[in-house]
């Protein structure tokens, strides 16, 4: 469902973005096409009058001294341009009209002269010995130079409109490749947490406990600030098991990992080793600043002890309710081992089987208690 509505939300956008678009160049066409078939006439008249007075101007400039011979070179140069066509006329002495083109000089008759008044300058010649006058006819944009424009035009926003097209495309598969990825990514991520916590208790299964470890023990190499290890096993719990059978132990032990959890700090990380066996892995969080200090070391290691006494008396203290109303009681031993030296280097097995031994002898010694590794005594 949500992503069908995801489809249609894109769908909508892109039929919005299409037609604002379209809604534009179709704008546009209309303001061409009024500008250049609507309104022509008035446009062209005033840019005529405009061009054909600002010829006049330089013509006269240019043929101060004009005679015949200086007018005839002007017309050869600006006769015939995209523009426009420039012509002289004059009267010769016998009264005989001539025009002097861009092809020349040659004898015209009245009839076959456009003299509108705006294009047409009276202009006296050879120190005014001679009338004569400058005809300048502009070129006239023609409805088929106007087709062939707006035939350029529509090519050309055609082209913008798949340009365009493409472009929404690429941005809304660009949105749906975002969501598509930001949904595996969860997935993902929640595949990894599934495998990284454990079903009964959600703390940390032992392959991920020991893969944050080696980080842990990476770190420590790095910037030599201590680790502590604590190996934690439920005692006498296959007495609890026989006793009140194995889904009551299965609540046993949520009730032991809770009371751990709620026992450490979010920095510390707590795994289900195996079984009714738990490890808490706690890095110190002093600076490095602090770290450096010489009672350091001694701190972080009545830190640790301390944890593992409270986890030890608060689980001692609980009081388990089973199904059937049935109280139980029960203890756990822990040991505890210590990374310290940057220079007494140690790995993941090392470790684990230092807190091992260390769990073997507090339960050696009567069980519901602490021991703590030799090295660590010697801190
Ligand atoms: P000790 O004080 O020496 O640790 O005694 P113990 O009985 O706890 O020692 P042992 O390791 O011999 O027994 C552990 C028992 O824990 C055996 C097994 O039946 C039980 N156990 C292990 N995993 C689970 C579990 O997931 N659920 C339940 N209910 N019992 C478990
Ligand atoms: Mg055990
Ligand atoms: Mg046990």
């Amino acid at each position: 469902m949500g992503r069908f509505r995801f489809l249609i939300v894109i769908l909508i956008y892109i039929v919005l973005c299409i037609s604002g678009f379209n809604a534009l160049i179709l704008q546009q066409e209309d303001i061409l096409r009024r500008y250049f078939v609507t309104s022509p006439q008035d446009r062209i008249k005033e840019y005529n009058s405009t061009i054909s007075d600002s010829l006049f101007k330089y013509f006269v400039r240019e043929n101060k001294e004009a005679d015949i011979n200086g007018v005839a070179s002007y017309i050869k140069k600006y006769g015939r341009t995209s523009l426009f066509d420039t012509v002289f006329i004059y009267k010769d002495e016998n009264g005989k009209l001539f025009q002097i083109s861009k092809t020349g000089i040659e004898p015209i008759s009245s009839e076959n002269v456009d003299l509108s008044p705006e294009k047409v300058y009276p202009v006296s010649i050879d120190s005014g010995r001679r009338d004569g006058y400058l005809m300048i006819v502009i070129k006239e944009a023609k409805d088929a130079e106007y087709e062939e424009g707006m035939k350029k035009y529509r090519s050309i926003s055609s082209s913008l409109r798949v340009m365009f097209l493409l472009f929404v495309f690429a941005l809304a598969i660009i949105a749906l490749y975002h969501s598509y990825s930001r949904k595996m990514r969860l997935a993902r991520d929640m595949a990894e947490a599934k495998a990284s916590n454990d079903g009964l208790t959600g703390l940390y299964t032992h392959e991920y406990f020991v893969r944050l470890l080696q980080i842990e023990i990476e770190r420590f190499r790095i910037y030599g600030r201590p680790i502590g290890l604590i190996m934690l096993d439920v005692d006498k719990f296959k007495l609890i098991n026989d006793e009140y059978g194995h889904v009551a132990g299965d609540r046993i032990l949520q009730e032991v990992a809770a009371t751990i959890k709620s026992a450490t700090r979010s920095t510390d990380i707590c795994g289900r080793y195996g079984g009714e066996e738990f490890s808490i892995l706690m890095p110190s969080t002093h600076t490095s600043e602090e770290a450096r200090q010489p009672k350091s070391v001694e701190n972080f290691a009545s830190e640790i002890k301390n944890m593992a006494e409270r986890i030890r008396r608060n689980i001692e203290l609980l009081d388990i309710t089973l199904n059937d109303s049935k109280h139980v009681k029960v203890t756990v031993s822990m040991g505890i081992s210590l990374s310290h030296n940057k220079r007494i280097p140690i790995d993941a097995a090392s470790f684990l089987e230092k807190s091992d031994a260390a769990l073997y002898k507090a339960k050696g010694s009567g069980r519901n208690r602490i021991f703590v590794d030799q090295d660590f005594l010697t801190v």
